[in-house]
Formats: structure tokens, C-alpha cells, sequence
């Protein structure tokens, strides 16, 4: 049985797929999707040595060896062009995803589905398909085990006539949503207001918090400073999460 966070993705994954999972790990997300009959075609990629050897064996035991290519390699580098039509990536931070991303460009030319969990800096995420003609078509945020997870999708093509999901807009007439605060907390995720998203932002703030009391220790003017810009951001998620709730 998949974690939710796993199966929520894999429902994402829509039925007779090629897909790419990079950084598959165990390459349970592959091996659920062949099983099921929902993928015609799988590649579980990974730049580990182990992780690589767990994803041999799971495809190995799972008798799935003609369904489902464990590769090794960097990102992308492990797929051909045209080779698969849904590329997930999950289980690792925003900014590694949108390198990965950024690096296997000429591998997405008929890529219709990006299926995306960054565990941190989503704002990178979004940031990297909002600059590179892909339109984020869903957000879902969910809580396992104490954790806080959110899946972005993603789909080409993005056109002048879409709506721009990162207009600056204003909430209660006084509190501006601007677009890095939008980047960071997700357009869709603020429509929705979720009571998971309220506490993911909640904690978010208590870290902060945290930060701003060692801070306030120390008379180094780059810490001034830094407590000066912390303190900003603690004003700018309060008045927004004021907002939502
Ligand atoms: N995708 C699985 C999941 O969500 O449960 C596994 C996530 S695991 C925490 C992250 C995996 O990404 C690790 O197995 C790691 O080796 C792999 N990884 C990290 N950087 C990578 C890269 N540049 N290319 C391919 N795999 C990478």
C-alpha cells in the first residue's frame, strides 16, 4: 500500500501513461502504477547507487521488468526525448527540482504532465514553471505523519490568454497578496484556504519566530539586518493567514 502522499500523486497519473519518475527511490510509485495496468511504459530514474540497487530489486521481484527501465543518472539525463508523457518528481527540495527541471529542458519537448511534491522551497518550483511556458494547473496540500506535503501539476503551452495565476491582488481591501507571496504559498492553495495550509503557515511562522529570538542576541549589523527582514516577512504571513481564516 502507497503512503497518501504517494497515492495522491499516483492519481494524478492519468490512465495508459509513459511515465518518468525521477528519484524513484524504491520505485514504489512505478511499480503501483504497472501493477494497476494504468502505465503502458515506466522509467524509475536515479543518481544513487542504493536507491538505484532498491529500484532493480523492487522492478525485479514485482516481475515488471518489461514495463518498468530502472536507469541510472542525473535528473532528465536518463530519458530520451519523446520517450514519456508524465515526469513526477517527489520527495526532494524546490530548488534540486527546478534544476533538474531547468537541466533536462530539450527532454520536455512532448512532456504533456508534470507531476511535482517539493518537500521545501515550492516558491522555487512555481517560479521555475511560471518562467519556462508551463501552466501549474493544480495544487493539493495534505498531512501524513505530522508532515505537511503539497503536489503541484503542471501542463504546457502556457498561453498569453491565461488568466496570470500570479496578479498581485489585494484580501479584506488592506493586504496585498503580492506574486512572491503567492509564488510561496500557491495561488490555488490561498483560493482553497485549507485548514492544512492555514497550519503549514502557522508553523512556518513559529520557525521564524525562532530565528528572530537568536537573532535579537546578536549586535552584528548583518543580523540586525536579517532580523530586520524576518521581522517583515512574520508581519507579512501574519496579515495574510489573518485573512484566510
Ligand atoms: N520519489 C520517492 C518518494 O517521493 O517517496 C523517493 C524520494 S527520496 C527522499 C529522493 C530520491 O531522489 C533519493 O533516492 C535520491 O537518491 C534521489 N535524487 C536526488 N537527486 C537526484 C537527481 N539529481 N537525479 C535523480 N535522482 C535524484
Amino acid at each position: 500500500k502507497l503512503s497518501n502522499r504517494l497515492q495522491m500523486i499516483a492519481d494524478r497519473v492519468p490512465n495508459g501513461s509513459r511515465i518518468a519518475d525521477i528519484g524513484s527511490d524504491h520505485a514504489l510509485l512505478p511499480t503501483y502504477l504497472a501493477k494497476d495496468g494504468r502505465i503502458t511504459f515506466g522509467v524509475a530514474g536515479e543518481v544513487n547507487p542504493g536507491p538505484f540497487d532498491a529500484a532493480s530489486r523492487q522492478v525485479l521481484e514485482c516481475g515488471l521488468s518489461k514495463v518498468i527501465s530502472v536507469r541510472l543518472g542525473d535528473g532528465l539525463a536518463v530519458i530520451e526525448p519523446g520517450e514519456v508523457d508524465v515526469i513526477t518528481i517527489a520527495g526532494m527540495g524546490g530548488s534540486l527540482m527546478a534544476s533538474i527541471l531547468d537541466a533536462g529542458k530539450n527532454k520536455l519537448a512532448n512532456v504533456s504532465l508534470l507531476i511535482l511534491q517539493p518537500n521545501v522551497g515550492e516558491d522555487q518550483v512555481r517560479r521555475w514553471l511560471d518562467e519556462n511556458g508551463w501552466r501549474l494547473t493544480s495544487e493539493t496540500i495534505l498531512e501524513e505523519d505530522g508532515k505537511i506535503y503539497e503536489i503541484l501539476t503542471a501542463v504546457p503551452q502556457k498561453s498569453s490568454e491565461d488568466p496570470d495565476l500570479y496578479q498581485s491582488r489585494v484580501l479584506d481591501e488592506k493586504v496585498t497578496l503580492t506574486k512572491q507571496r503567492l509564488l510561496l504559498m500557491g495561488p490555488y492553495l490561498v483560493e482553497e484556504a485549507s485548514e492544512v495550509l492555514i497550519r503549514k503557515w502557522e508553523s512556518e511562522l513559529q520557525k521564524l519566530d525562532m530565528i528572530q529570538a537568536q537573532l535579537a542576541h546578536s549586535t552584528a549589523e548583518a543580523s540586525k539586518a536579517k532580523a530586520l527582514a524576518i521581522g517583515n516577512e512574520i508581519k507579512e504571513i501574519r496579515e495574510v493567514l489573518d485573512c484566510l481564516r
